[in-house]
């Protein structure tokens, strides 16, 4: 079952294959998780970095972890 984010003000979502706890260990840490990203030479996971572009579209928005 995919888990997204969901933006309840832009009512916009984004499913990823990854888990709940994953997303939500995600959204608590996002700006750590950029920031080790950029010094690691293989990069991040590619739903990690999909989930960060997501948050950074809604910076400050109420975004909840859902289910498809
Ligand atoms: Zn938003």
């Amino acid at each position: 079952m995919p888990f997204g984010y969901h933006c309840e003000e832009c009512e916009d979502a984004l499913f990823f294959t990854t888990t709940r706890s994953e997303l939500q260990w995600l959204k608590r840490r996002a700006h750590i998780v950029a920031e080790v990203g950029k010094h690691m030479s293989t990069g991040l996971d590619a739903w990690m970095d999909e989930g960060l572009e997501f948050l950074e579209k809604h910076p400050g928005h109420s975004i909840v972890i859902t289910e498809k």
